[in-house]
């Protein structure tokens, strides 16, 4: 009585519904040839923007550049101070201290995982201390639901700092009926082939408002061109989004809406099922989460995963680590008292399998797994 295998994130499935669109797609771009900056670039631009509820839309090359080429248009540098969770993926404060400015590490609630405000207010009076320039907070939108932006931003105004959302895991959320991409000044995106929405390579974006922050992205994630590629006004990147890469992200937008849906059908019966086993994720009202992540704590983390294994069901560790705790970032600046939210959650989260297909009969079957493996 061997059952199938289940996966952890299912690419394969959204594949087989796709059909050869995909294939059909990037074939279109290898007949017209136009590899860089061809025409499905601009055609995705458009369609992410107006989905995000943003008037542009700059597609680059990865998350992560998408975080960067906003802290370079801004001018970001030596002697600022930008706040960031320290539950997050590394790239949240690396593209800080790419720029040469100080990432300073705020802690996060232990309910939604997100950014605590009282934790940036104490993170702010901390660089103050330090007589950092107070430039940008970065709030992330972990597991794919927003970051209380209207808390963030009211503490962003009082302190005249910008706000970037990292939105990596969170496109096609939304927080009180305004979708994730208008949200802050801007939005980083990320479409690495496990978020919501995934290429299948390398890809993000930057959705914004401001046309001059768009224009001066345009200019960077090109060697910093000016009127033509040859014309450099800036110091730059090579950071653009390819041309099949925005085929496949179009073909996939067809049904992203869907997927969405499902994701929330998904997460509700896991919230259901979970009941007496272990605390479902908080969402807090008004938000629509992207369930990038399906995340729980447990007591015994490991041993849970572990047993999980064993029963066949896949699980992952988002993080394991608080980035503030890592070498590459451990001598950093932080909230007065420490970061020591993140670090519990280092030690307690799991993520359990989550995507779109995941049937019911599945799901039943990883809730009675891990139930069997929180009472072992
Ligand atoms: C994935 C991710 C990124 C980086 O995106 P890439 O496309 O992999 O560069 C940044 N921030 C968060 C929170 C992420 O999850």
């Amino acid at each position: 009585m061997t059952a199938s295998p289940i996966a952890f994130i299912d690419l394969q499935a959204q594949r087989k519904r796709l059909g050869d669109a995909v294939d059909q797609a990037i074939a279109k771009v290898l007949d017209h040839g136009r590899f860089i900056m061809g025409p499905e670039v601009a055609e995705l631009e458009k369609r992410l923007a107006d989905m995000g509820g943003a008037r542009h839309c700059v597609s680059c090359s990865s998350g992560t550049d998408s975080l960067l080429l906003v802290l370079m248009a801004w001018d970001i540098g030596p002697g600022d101070a930008v706040f960031v969770p320290a539950m997050t993926f590394a790239s949240t404060a690396e593209v800080v201290a790419l720029v040469g400015a100080t990432p300073v590490f705020c802690d996060v609630l232990g309910d939604t995982f997100n950014m605590d405000p009282a934790s940036l207010e104490s993170a702010i009076a901390t660089a103050k201390d330090a007589g950092l320039n107070l430039k940008a907070v970065i709030p992330v939108d972990l597991f794919g639901q927003p970051a209380d932006y209207p808390a963030i931003q009211k503490i962003a105004d009082a302190h005249g700092l910008k706000v970037l959302a990292d939105s990596a895991q969170s496109y096609g959320g939304a927080l009180a009926g305004k979708p994730v991409g208008s949200w802050g000044d801007a939005t980083s995106v990320s479409f690495f082939p496990a978020k919501p929405l995934g290429c299948y390579g390398d890809g993000g974006a930057v959705l914004t408002d401001d046309a001059e922050l768009a224009q001066r992205m345009r200019s960077l994630r090109v060697h910093g061109q000016g009127s033509n590629k040859y014309d450099n006004v800036a110091i730059g990147l090579n950071a653009r989004l390819d041309t099949i890469q925005a085929a496949v992200l179009l073909t996939k937008l067809d049904i992203f809406e869907d997927e969405i849906d499902k994701r929330q059908a998904v997460a509700a019966r896991y919230a259901e099922g979970l009941a007496g086993i272990a605390t479902a994720p908080a969402v807090i009202d008004g938000a629509i989460s992207a369930w990038a992540q399906y995340t729980i704590r447990v007591t015994n983390r490991d041993a849970v995963a572990a047993a999980l294994k064993e029963r066949g069901v896949p699980t992952a560790i988002y993080y394991p680590v608080a980035l503030s705790d890592q070498p590459a970032y451990a001598h950093y600046p932080r909230a007065g008292n420490g970061t020591p939210v993140s670090q519990a959650l280092a030690g307690d989260v799991l993520s359990l399998p989550m995507h779109p297909y995941l049937d019911a009969a599945t799901q039943d079957r990883i809730l009675a797994a891990l139930k069997e493996a929180v009472a072992a």
